[in-house]
């Protein structure tokens, strides 16, 4: 297994947050990493993609 992997699978099992939809408002589930990494969610309600921008830097 690689180093990258290793932090791939640390990532992927750090749980989820929730997001707030900016279009619809809906509030959803998404994997940790993905919001703090900035990179694009999709709300489940009215599928639109988004970003959530990130705090504090
Ligand atoms: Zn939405």
């Amino acid at each position: 297994m690689s180093l990258l992997d290793f932090a791939m699978k640390r990532f992927g099992s750090a749980g989820t947050s929730s997001a707030t939809c900016p279009v619809c408002g809906s509030k959803s589930s998404h994997p940790s990493a993905k919001i703090r990494q900035g990179q694009t969610l999709l709300c489940p309600k009215c599928k639109s993609m988004f970003v959530v921008p990130r705090k504090g830097d």
